[in-house]
């Protein structure tokens, strides 16, 4: 049989990141994945071969930002492995049914020169909120580039810059109680408390709402960074798209000595005298992990469906239940449109640039509309009346995507997985059916093209993915696109339970990575970065314990260095 030190469940960027690191300190490492390919939500793909031959897709992720504010990029050398990250600027684009429009560039005084065009009130507003959640980026990561419960990376991990971050924000204790005050508020509260026009506060709620919830929920005001990250660090794709992130990473993993294997669904995790041996396929076949198997699938489909319930009560008698009662999943989901086309979409009524589409294109029509696209999912209902969507053109930045002089379109709905009243019909008991997409699709698209019309007669092809389509393919439960939910409940050290937040289990030898981990869903590598160090510290206490040490003298005294 054989036999490797580590063997990693799913081949997403994740696990790929995490592999690299663990080659890197000498490990012997294998990843299986149940796909044709390795990527996960990361894959960039020809979708549709007979009617659109040419054109590149990317099926899930397309806008990296995450990823920007750690350090994997550098430290794995993935540009010398191909990868070229292309920044967008402008980064945002909303047109408003009045005819204003939402432009964002990656600098804040631009972005604030356009919005002062319609509203100098507001434009003074934006650089105050601006600047205030860029602090809170700045106090934030160091705790994303640590494993939630290891105090010294953390501590290590703030340099002066980030530390006055802190103490700008801290500095009082007045000044701590209204942080952790706009913390409990909701983006709606925050939005209103700023601003007045619904040109701008209706795609800042669609933004934050990107962590899936409603911008009306509470506690979740720390969505507002989803725009402000999209100034600093900024948002890229890689050159060809998403998927060259993967593929960048496949070739770092391979050149240390790395396996990758596909097409390997595994069923089971081995565990012999409370610890974890190996894995066991769907066809039976089986490979031994001398030191531990890293799982990238969330802690639900991990406990309950790939450890033998007698092994995780052995562990923990109270796991099982918890984790599937405990751990939320929501019932909102993404159904995901690609278009081929023959033109790319002209906004006709809102002064019509190419280079405006360059970054996201949000629909996003009052926060009301916003309101309704998260909360309609929730309790089953498919937001059809006026969708709102994430939509983008990503052949502007990257024309390499498509056939010459062709472009594509991707966009991002949310729906519900389990429609109300259709339990037990198609897709999995879901009511996802052929028509039922396609009918959404069609709705989504009409409503893109009240603002984009020439849409309707340039697409040459499309593909829709419903959430069950998505939950076969990449195998996540309920098609969730963070693995769970990105609540505050369910972040750093609660993620996805505290008793699971660092990466380890109470299965010895059974490590947990991936967007159900600390610092959570999205195109960021930091799950798999810190579980690495998490395995590496169980592993070799001492020597992780007086680098991490080492590394935090080494930050401290730069950034001392820098100042001087
Ligand atoms: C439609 C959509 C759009 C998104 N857009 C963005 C975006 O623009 N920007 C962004 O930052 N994030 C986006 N995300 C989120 C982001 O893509 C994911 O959070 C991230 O890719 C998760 O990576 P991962 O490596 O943790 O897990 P995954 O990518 O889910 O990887 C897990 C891997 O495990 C494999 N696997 C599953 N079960 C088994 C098994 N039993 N045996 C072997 N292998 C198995 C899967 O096939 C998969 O390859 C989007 C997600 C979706 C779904």
């Amino acid at each position: 049989m054989e036999t490797y030190d580590v063997v990693l469940i799913g081949a997403g960027h994740n696990s790929l990141v995490c592999a690299a690191y663990l080659l890197k300190v000498g490990y012997s490492v294998l990843l299986l994945e149940k796909n044709s390919i390795p990527g996960g939500a990361a894959t960039t793909e020809e979708l549709m071969p007979d009617e659109a031959p040419g054109f590149k897709f990317n099926p899930c992720a397309i806008d990296h930002i995450f990823i920007h504010l750690g350090p994997v990029v550098q430290e794995l050398e993935l540009n010398k492995y191909g990868l070229e990250y292309l920044f967008c600027d402008p980064v945002v684009f909303c047109p408003h049914p009045d005819g204003k429009y939402f432009l964002a560039h990656r600098s804040v005084e631009k972005t604030c020169a356009e919005i002062a065009r319609f509203s100098p009130r507001d434009a003074q507003k934006y650089a105050e909120f601006a600047e205030f959640w860029q602090r809170v980026v700045g106090m934030l990561i160091p705790i994303f580039n640590a494993p939630p419960k290891s105090v010294v990376d953390m501590l290590g991990n703030y340099d002066l810059n980030k530390l006055n971050d802190v103490f700008s924000l801290i500095g009082s204790s007045d000044k701590t109680l209204d942080l952790i005050r706009t913390m409990f508020t909701s983006p709606m509260d925050l939005i209103n408390e700023y601003f007045d026009s619904e040109f701008l506060k209706a795609p800042l709620a669609r933004l934050a709402a990107e962590l899936s919830t409603p911008p009306s929920q509470k506690n979740m005001a720390v969505g507002s960074i989803m725009m402000t990250l999209r100034h600093n660090p900024g948002m890229a794709r890689p050159r060809g798209g998403t998927g060259a992130l993967s593929k960048a990473l496949v070739r770092c993993v391979q050149d240390l000595g790395g396996i990758i294997r596909t097409e390997q669904d595994v069923q089971k995790v081995l565990v012999d005298e409370g610890r974890a041996v190996g894995v066991r396929l769907a066809n039976g076949k089986e490979y031994r992990a001398k030191d531990g198997v890293i799982s990238s699938l969330d802690a639900q489909r991990l406990f309950l469906k790939l450890v033998d319930p007698k092994d995780v009560d052995a562990a923990n008698p109270e796991l099982r239940e918890r984790v599937d009662r405990r751990i939320t999943n929501h019932n909102e989901a993404i159904l995901k449109i690609d278009c081929a086309l023959s033109e790319p979409p002209r906004f006709i009524h809102h002064q019509h640039r190419d280079e405006n589409m360059m970054g996201a294109v949000l629909i996003a029509d009052s926060v009301a509309q916003v309101e309704l696209a998260h909360t309609d999912p929730n309790i089953g209902r498919i937001p059809l009346e006026d969708p709102s969507m994430y939509a983008v053109v990503p052949t502007i930045r990257d024309p390499s995507m498509a056939p010459e002089g062709k472009h594509t379109l991707w966009i991002e709905y949310f729906v519900p997985y389990q429609i109300a009243g259709a339990e037990g019909t198609g897709l999995n008991g879901t009511g996802w059916t052929e028509e039922l997409k396609n009918k959404v699709a069609d709705r989504v698209l009409a409503k893109f093209a009240d603002y984009a019309p020439n849409v309707s007669s340039s697409i040459i092809a499309r593909h829709i993915e419903s959430p069950p389509e998505l939950e076969r393919r990449i195998g996540v439960t309920k098609g969730n696109y963070y693995h769970l939910d990105m609540t505050f409940d369910q972040m750093m050290f609660f993620r996805p339970l505290p008793e699971l937040a660092n990466y380890k289990t109470p299965i010895e030898g059974l490590f947990l990575t991936g967007a159900g981990t600390h610092p959570g869903g999205s195109i960021s590598g930091l799950p798999g970065r810190n579980c690495a160090r998490v395995f590496l510290q169980t592993q070799r206490p001492l020597v992780q314990a007086l680098t991490d040490a080492g590394e935090m003298i080494k930050s401290t005294a730069s950034s001392l260095f820098n100042l001087s």
